[in-house]
Formats: C-alpha cells, sequence, structure tokens
C-alpha cells in the first residue's frame, strides 16, 4: 500500500474497532488507488481519502414489534449515510441476523464507488436491521417494517437519502416500507424508495437488474479475452434475486448454468438449472432449494458443502459476503475457470482474489459487475421524478448501456493506470477519481 495510505488506513483501524468487514473494504480500496492518489496531490492537500472513509452521518435506532403470539421483539435499526458528493444517498436495506454496524458500514463503502462508477448521479449509503425474515409471518414482516419506517422516515427523502432492497428486503418489505412512510408523510413520493413493485410505482426491469447486469459485465469481460458465455458450464452460488435473474440471463446469452446454492448447501444439475421450478421454490413457496431435487431426478442436493467444488468455467459469486476462499479460488482454477464475476458485495476473499488474478482468471469486482441493479434504482428515480414509465424492452436497453459502460471504463482506466486487465484497480481507480473530483468541487463539507 501507498504510505500516505497506510497512516490512513491505520486510523481507520483505530477509530473503527472491531468492523472487520468494514477494514476489508476500505483495505481493497486503498491497496488499488495509490497511483491515482500521486497523479492528483490536490486531493491529499484536500484529505479526500480521508473524508471518503468517514461517513457524512450514521443513524442507529431501536426497533421494537410486536409477533403473532403477542411476544416483544426488539431488533436494531441502521442507516449509514456514507457520501453525497454525487447526488443523494443510495443504496439498500438489508434485514439479516448477522446486520452489525460494520457490516453496514462495508456495504456503504462500497456503494459509494459502485453508485460512481454507474455514472448516474447518485451518492452513496446503506442500511438494515439485524432483523430475520425468515419464518416470519408476512404480517410480522409488515409490523416490523412499519416499526422501522416509523423511525428511517425523517432521515430519507427523494432528493435526501433513497433506500432499496437487499438480502432480505424484496417487493414485500418495500410494499410495506413504502405504505407506512406515505401514511406518515401525508406524501406520495414515489422517488423516495426503489424497487418498488409496478403497481405503485415501480420501474420495469429492477428486479432482474442485478442479475442480468452481472451476466452484461461478465459477457464484455469474456469478450475481451476472445470468449463468450455460449457453451459454458456456469456456477451461481445463492438462490436470491440476484441468483435467479443471473440465472436467466446466462442461460439467455447461452451459458449453461449448473449449479445454486443456499445456506443449506448446493444443488447440482448438470444438465442445466430449471429456473421455472426455481423460482417457484424460492419467490412464491419461499422454501429451501433442497426441495429441487423432489421434483428433478437427475439432480443432486449436497448438504453443508461449497458450491465451488463444482467445475465450471464461469463462477458467478452470488450469495454474501466472503463466501469464496482460498481453497474455493483454489478449486475453481483447478475445474479449468476462466471469469468469476461477483454478483453479491465482497464475496470474495482478499485472499482468493489473488488465487484468481495470479492464475489469470478475469476477476469482475461487485462494486462493478453487480452495480445494474443500483444503475435500475437510479433509473427508477429518474422516470418517478417525470412520472413516466418505460418499457421491459427500453429499460433493459439502458440498463446494458451502463453495464457496457462501467466494463469499459474499468479495463480502460486499469490499463491507464499499469494494471492491464486487473478490474479490481481499474473499479477503485474510476470510482475514487470521480468522487474525488465532485468532493473537491464542492469544497470542505
Ligand atoms: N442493494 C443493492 C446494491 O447492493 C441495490 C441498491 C439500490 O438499488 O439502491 O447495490
Amino acid at each position: 500500500m501507498h504510505a500516505a495510505l497506510e497512516s490512513i488506513y491505520e486510523r481507520v483501524l483505530s477509530r473503527n474497532p472491531g468492523e472487520v468487514e468494514f477494514h476489508q473494504a476500505v483495505r481493497e480500496v486503498l491497496d488499488s488507488i495509490g497511483p491515482a492518489v500521486d497523479k492528483h496531490p490536490e486531493y491529499a492537500d484536500a484529505r479526500i481519502v480521508e473524508r471518503i472513509c468517514e461517513p457524512e452521518r450514521q443513524i442507529i435506532f431501536r426497533v421494537p414489534w410486536e409477533d403473532d403470539q403477542g411476544g416483544i421483539h426488539i431488533n436494531r435499526g441502521f442507516r449509514v449515510e456514507f457520501n453525497s458528493a454525487l447526488g443523494p444517498f443510495k443504496g439498500g436495506l438489508r434485514f439479516h441476523p448477522s446486520v452489525l454496524l460494520g457490516t453496514v458500514k462495508f456495504l456503504g463503502f462500497e456503494q459509494v464507488f459502485k453508485n460512481a462508477l454507474t455514472g448516474l448521479p447518485i451518492g452513496g449509503g446503506k442500511g438494515g436491521s439485524d432483523f430475520d425474515p425468515r419464518g416470519r409471518s408476512d404480517r410480522e414482516v409488515m409490523r416490523f417494517c412499519q416499526s422501522f419506517m416509523l423511525e428511517l422516515y425523517r432521515h430519507i427523502g427523494e432528493h435526501t437519502d433513497v433506500p432499496a432492497g437487499d438480502m432480505g428486503v424484496g417487493g414485500r418489505e418495500l410494499g410495506y416500507l413504502f405504505g407506512q412512510y406515505k401514511r406518515i408523510t401525508n406524501r406520495y413520493e414515489s422517488g423516495v424508495l426503489t424497487g418498488k413493485g409496478l403497481s405503485y410505482g415501480g420501474a420495469q426491469v429492477r428486479r432482474e437488474a442485478t442479475g442480468y447486469g452481472c451476466s452484461f459485465f461478465v459477457e464484455e469481460m469474456l469478450r475481451a479475452r476472445g470468449e463468450s458465455f455460449e457453451g459454458k458450464d456456469v456456477v451461481v452460488s445463492g438462490s436470491g434475486n440476484v441468483a435467479l435473474y443471473t440465472i436467466e440471463k446466462v442461460h439467455q446469452l447461452g451459458g449453461r448454468v449448473v449449479a445454486c446454492s443456499d445456506s443449506g448447501g448446493f444443488v447440482h444439475d448438470p444438465k442445466g438449472l430449471d429456473l421455472d421450478l426455481l423460482k417457484d421454490i424460492k419467490e412464491v413457496r419461499r422454501e429451501r432449494i433442497a426441495e429441487y431435487t423432489e421434483q428433478r431426478g437427475d439432480a443432486t442436493f449436497v448438504p453443508d458443502r461449497s458450491v465451488w467444488e463444482v467445475p465450471c468455467q464461469v463462477a458467478l459469486p452470488s450469495a454474501t459476503q466472503n463466501e469464496l476462499d482460498e481453497d474455493d479460488a483454489a478449486a475453481l482454477v483447478r475445474g479449468g475457470c476462466i471469469a468469476v464475476g461477483e454478483g453479491a458485495n465482497m464475496p470474495t476473499t482478499s485472499a482468493a482474489v489473488r488465487v484468481l488474478q495470479e492464475a489469470g482468471v478475469s476477476f469482475a469486482p461487485g462494486k462493478a459487475a453487480n452495480a445494474g441493479g443500483v444503475a435500475a434504482s437510479a433509473l427508477e428515480m429518474q422516470q418517478n421524478a417525470s412520472r413516466d414509465s418505460w418499457s421491459f424492452e427500453h429499460s433493459e436497453n439502458r440498463l446494458r448501456e451502463i453495464m457496457v459502460d462501467i466494463h469499459a471504463r474499468c479495463h480502460d482506466v486499469a490499463e491507464e493506470y499499469g494494471s492491464p486487465g486487473n478490474y479490481v484497480a481499474g473499479a477503485n481507480i474510476a470510482g475514487y477519481s470521480r468522487v474525488a473530483e465532485a468532493m473537491l468541487a464542492l469544497g470542505l463539507v
């Protein structure tokens, strides 16, 4: 790491004790932006990097709610408003029992660079709660969302901070959140949340956007090395929103997704996963993927093992942070993998990224590869602001253009700064440069 950045990193460590995921995300960025810092000493004079590492505002609140039996539960809510140099804070809400302040900070930090890479006018933020929606009834989820919004509403707004979904927050939760916001504020402010349902201000392709976008990015990355998805075996981890729509698009682009997973294990279907069945299990019935083998005789369910042991040419980790470690990376390399694209946020450990890059695998970091979701959110904001709605086809074309553009920027910037083929360096330098330039222009704020 560049010496000046090393001391900034030390300070991040001591000021944010125990927030290991946040440390990891900061380290990964600071490791790559050295050449950009050297090129622009005026940014260092204005302490841009120190400011980027410190959220503008962090909100932590109590969320009390009542279950169906009348039992009382207390959860913790977060919203970390990280950086608004490029636009209103923008980023999802994650409901998962593992959520801590450090989790939300890592996600918010990543979001700043990701959103900058889209080229759209959005700053970065993230929020969530340690609430576990799994096994909860719709009414319990609704009561939780209403209680969560009863505090959050005062911090957000279409020009201030615009939340969306992330793990555990999908169409159902966003509906309850929007309904409660509308009721409290007496405003039909469509642009305050994105990922809304199509019946009340949502946008075409938002649901599909992260998975589709990741597939488009990886298609470009394959093209850059003279390859395509055609005829390739692909493994996608996870089976949530990102995974399902990645599988859909990869199949359309000529690849064959042979495995996906959830926290209980993985399904291997060598003939290619049956997406209709998966959608029925996950989106309609909200069940575990072990169910898949009940209806597909050729498939196997392997409990408690890593999906990365299934050989493939393309791997798309789309479950959660640090799910793909050094051993998994080595297994992928042995199995003939040539490209890895992160559909989730930081699913690959730093050591695993090194293994992949050293083996010549093209590696797309999440802040570039999964930016399609938030890009489609920015398009939803644009449609809401003009009280318009675009067709599916037009929206998908816009998404594809944006992803092709992000790929080109990461690719070209990596080359310009002396690391050809290194998409991690390209994404971090390109994202940082855009935010830094705006921050300098805005003065000391
Ligand atoms: N949670 C998604 C992400 O990680 C989407 C955020 C948004 O649409 O605002 O980028």
